[in-house]
């Protein structure tokens, strides 16, 4: 038949693995009761695969009752039931006295069975033909004269015919059995490559929640040194007079800002890909978020040498509404380029409006090393420099620009850069960002340097005695109460003895967490109708997820080490006044 395409290896396939035998001995069965012929589907060897059916006597028992004759009977099946593709074979049996005919079928080129019809008398065969075999297998010549002539005869023509229509109907049965197989074996594929789809899904999970996992731990323990290094540094700086010292003291703050914020860039690209961020909108004073970014680099431009300025055009809208917090992010990462590829000259950052689209423009234009033609907007994507030989003498790992252009998108922004090599880059962004009109009603609100209240009651739960220290330090000035417990049982206790205005939660501790603490006071506080008491979550866990966490346990506010003071103080004012 000639229907190998499409069908993998079936070699080794049986007629029992293709059909149900039960189906196809009542169709056996009634194919031969409709034509009046005997039946039966063998194997190609001959050997019977189904029960006869309508069979002579003279056939069953008289024949087949010689050693001899039913051999030749199962020789004569094999011979006709050969593989024909053109049509039946129609021939005597080897009696040479009773017409049978066969069909083959195969399947994908595979001869499985035959199906034999037979056992008709022939009537132009002469008497003495049937008695001279009758000897021949040595068997009884009277009996099997009488026996031959109970077989029904049947004209060859007639015959014929329906050994065409078995030919017929063998061809249908390979047909859809090769059809059955396809659909089997595309099933079973089918199947296959779902199973693989889950597990290789599975597989990425596992790996992508490893990575989440792995970023967790790592921001935990780089954000607590790190914690203590700036907190310690702000306070020297203050505190210190001999301006050498203090020169020191802000290269120091200013490499810790530049590892930090390394650290965030590695932490949001993973929250990215997490489809993890979110851009959070609120009112704020730009020009004063451009000030709070440029002063972060003044010190290291002019460390460097570079002059460094920074306008907005007067024509901007004080405030304005959007996600500052991502705003200040892109900026960090284009002047941390700026100057990290700026050997001299200027550097200039700007913002001023994009009249067309009622957006706003920022910019930040250096005269550095400018960036070869042939870049292009590959400079966007995840971990590509213009060159590898490039990290050697710059450093960098290339995830500035693709987390600026995400963070740039989210908020329906675009962002694009001109340069030109050895003369210097213009990287620009252009954001939907609304004015704001309060009516000259708002000012800018200095942040307050000191709590609204005093002797305030606050609990700091903490096990780093460093970061405990910190607090303090932090809070010395101001007249507050502060109870401390190095773990979530010990904050248990000083609950059950004493009041506060303010709980500082700490997560990762020993013995308690920060979470299972939270969960406990709040479950206290409903069992005794007490008020909630605030609780702030001080955590390194800088990734989104956490923050959830923390919020669903019952925190009031989360903050994310390294604190800064004014943080402290906007969320004690806040929470405690
Ligand atoms: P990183 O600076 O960490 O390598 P970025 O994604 O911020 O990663 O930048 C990717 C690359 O783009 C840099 O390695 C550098 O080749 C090029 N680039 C970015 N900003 C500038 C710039 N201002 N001047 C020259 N090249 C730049």
């Amino acid at each position: 038949m000639g229907h190998r395409k499409g069908l993998k290896d079936i070699s080794g396939i049986r007629f029992e693995d293709l059909f149900q035998l039960e189906d196809i001995q009542r169709l056996q069965d009634e194919f031969s009761a409709a034509m009046g012929v005997a039946g039966l589907i063998t194997l190609p060897d001959g050997t019977p695969l189904t029960r006869p059916s309508a069979f002579s006597h003279f056939c069953a028992n008289v024949v087949r009752a010689s050693k001899k004759g039913c051999e030749n009977c199962q020789h004569s099946d094999a011979v006709i039931g050969k593989l024909c593709v053109d049509g039946p074979t129609v021939q005597h049996c080897l009696s040479g006295c009773l017409w049978d005919a066969g069909a083959g079928i195969s399947v994908g080129g595979t001869h499985v069975a035959n199906w034999l019809i037979g056992q008709v008398r022939d009537e132009s065969v002469d008497i003495e033909q049937i008695r001279s075999y009758a000897r021949l297998i040595g068997v009884d010549e009277n009996e099997a004269e009488k026996a031959y002539m109970a077989v029904p005869a049947m004209s060859q023509e007639r015959f014929s015919q329906i050994a065409q229509a078995l030919f017929s109907f063998a061809n249908q049965l390979s047909k859809s059995a090769y059809l059955n197989l396809q659909l089997d074996q595309h099933l079973m594929e089918k199947h296959r490559f779902e199973q693989e789809l889950i597990a290789s899904k599975l597989q990425a999970e596992k790996a992508s929640q490893a990575k989440t996992d792995f970023l967790t731990v790592m921001s935990h323990e780089m954000r607590t040194p790190m914690n203590m290094v700036m907190g310690l540094s702000d306070i020297l700086i203050e505190s210190c007079h001999d301006k050498t010292q203090l020169e020191q003291l802000q290269r120091l703050k200013s490499a810790g800002t530049s590892l930090l914020h390394l650290i965030d860039n590695v932490l949001d690209i993973s929250t990215i890909e997490q489809g993890e961020i979110k851009i959070h909108k609120q009112d704020f004073h730009l020009k004063r978020l451009l000030e709070e970014v440029a002063s972060l680099f003044d010190f290291s431009f002019q460390e460097k040498g570079i002059s460094f300025s920074f306008r907005i055009d007067s024509s901007i809208s004080e405030w304005v509404h959007g996600d500052m917090n991502h705003i200040r992010q892109i900026l960090f990462n284009l002047l941390s380029n700026a100057l990290k590829f700026t050997d001299s000259g200027i550097v200039e950052l700007a913002a001023y409006p994009n009249g067309l689209q009622a957006e706003i423009e920022f910019s930040v234009r250096d005269t550095g090393k400018g960036i070869d033609q042939s870049v292009g907007e590959l400079i966007f994507d995840k971990f590509e420099q213009e060159d590898q030989g490039m990290t050697r003498s710059y450093g960098g790992c290339g995830l500035g620009l693709s987390i600026s252009r995400r963070l740039v998108e989210l908020q329906g922004g675009k962002i694009w850069y001109e340069s030109e090599k050895g003369q210097g880059s213009c990287f620009l962004f252009s954001l939907p960002l609304l004015s704001v009109d309060f009516g000259g009603l708002r000012t800018i609100e200095k942040k307050r340097s000191h709590l609204k209240r005093q002797n305030i009651r606050i609990l700091l739960v903490e096990d780093s005695e460093d970061n405990r220290m910190l607090i303090n330090l932090f809070l010395r000035k101001d007249r507050v109460i502060l109870d401390m417990a190095s773990n979530g049982e010990e904050a248990l206790q000083k609950l059950a003895e004493n009041e506060y205005d303010l709980i500082l939660m700490d997560i990762q501790m020993p013995i308690m967490d920060g979470y299972t603490c939270t969960l406990k006071i709040r479950e206290r506080e409903k069992e005794l109708r007490k008020e909630a008491v605030p609780i702030i979550a001080l955590t390194a866990h800088a990734l989104a997820s956490e923050k959830i966490k923390s919020l669903d346990v019952g925190c009031n506010a989360h903050v994310t080490k390294p604190i800064k003071r004014e943080t402290l103080f906007e969320m004690i004012n806040e929470f405690a006044s």
